[in-house]
């Protein structure tokens, strides 16, 4: 039977919440699946040195099983138990950004995990006080990919964890929206210069200030990443992302709406930029870049929740944490993007 409960943000010692969170954590430890809200997205979470309960992970999602996990820690957590090596550039970043929405990538030690990590390992130390809690409780390293089924959009709240894993998870602990919406920066530190795999909240710009050179991963280097290479967060609906100076890029999509056959289509648009829709059938993502990252999966889910069969989003601006939300969309729009 599932279980949801709901635990509030700043927990207090002795609380109903902390109550909750010790059942959770008995689940992770007997082996099951949770379901847990993050700073990032809502995670899946189990013992991350319990192969069985990891391969639920994989099943429950439908997850390639080729495409590893992240490992999330807690404060105080001896990274040696997990890395070989610690480098001093991954050090410095964990300490200027853990607890927060950074996983960094390394060297591992040898046979601890069995679930496609190579010879690597991810690391992350969550600030959600409910997930550092949860951690702390189940005295085992969780190892939780975002708690969608494989390819849709990831969860943002319990609800859309609900509406992909009903039936397959032991336990979801609601607490609220998340607050960033976008997956955690992912940052390599096994090869000779440290690498974004995965863009997030944590900016290159913010990374390059604590460890000076970085460098963003190329599209032909999703390998090293290997979910990147797959498709993911994408909505039923077709989806078109169009990029350019707003202005031409409503042209643009008003044009291939005039042209097309959908039934029901929409157009994602930044809230400031609506006026250039006129008419047109929009939904808005919010005015700051901020607003627009934590809504955007709930977006792509709300197209297929209301029945959209098409939609057209005006990409933004390619930087800073413009960049995360981008390399989503384009990834959810299948690389279908126009660039006026
Ligand atoms: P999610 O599935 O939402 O948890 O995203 C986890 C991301 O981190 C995926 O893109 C994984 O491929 C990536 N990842 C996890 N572990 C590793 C690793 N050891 N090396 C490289 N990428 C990893
Ligand atoms: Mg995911």
């Amino acid at each position: 039977m599932l279980r949801i409960d709901t635990v509030v943000e700043n927990i207090e010692v002795g609380s109903a919440s902390v109550d909750i969170i010790k059942q959770a954590a008995r689940i992770i430890k007997s082996g099951g699946l949770v379901a847990f809200p993050t700073e990032t997205v809502y995670g899946l979470g189990a013992n991350a040195l319990d192969e069985a309960a990891c391969a639920k992970i994989y099943e429950a999602k439908g997850r390639p099983g080729d495409n590893p996990l992240i490992v999330h820690i807690n404060e105080g957590f001896e990274l040696v138990r997990l890395a070989r090596e610690v480098p001093p550039g991954a050090q410095a970043l964990m300490g200027a950004f853990s607890p927060g929405p950074l996983t960094v990538i390394l060297p591992a030690r040898p046979g601890i995990f069995a679930h496609g990590y190579g010879d690597t390992v991810a690391v992350r130390l969550p600030g959600n006080m409910a997930a550092r809690l949860l951690i702390h409780h189940a005295g085992v390293p969780i190892a939780a990919p975002s708690a969608n089924l494989s390819g849709s959009p990831s969860p943002t709240t319990a609800a859309h964890v609900l509406a992909d894993l009903d039936g397959r998870v032991d336990m979801v602990l609601d607490g609220g929206a998340c607050k960033h919406g976008m997956e955690s920066t992912v940052v390599d530190f096994t090869d000779t210069v440290p690498k974004i795999l995965r863009p997030g909240a944590i900016t290159q710009e913010m990374i390059a200030n604590v460890i000076g050179k970085v460098e963003i991963a190329g599209c032909g280097e999703a390998a090293k990443s290997p979910g990147m290479k797959y498709r993911h967060y994408a909505p039923s609906a077709k989806m078109t992302l169009v990029i350019g100076n707003p202005a031409s890029v409503s042209v643009k999509i008003l044009e291939l709406l005039g042209q097309s056959d959908a039934k029901k289509p929409v157009i994602l648009v930044p809230t400031g930029d609506k006026a250039l829709y006129g008419e047109a059938p929009i939904m808005l993502l919010g005015r700051r870049i901020e607003e627009v990252t934590a809504n955007i999966y709930a977006a792509l889910r709300r197209i297929d929740e209301l029945g959209h069969d098409e939609v057209f989003v005006q990409g933004v601006v390619e930087s800073g944490l413009g960049l995360a939300v981008m390399n989503r969309l384009r990834k959810a729009a299948g690389n279908n993007v126009i660039i006026v």
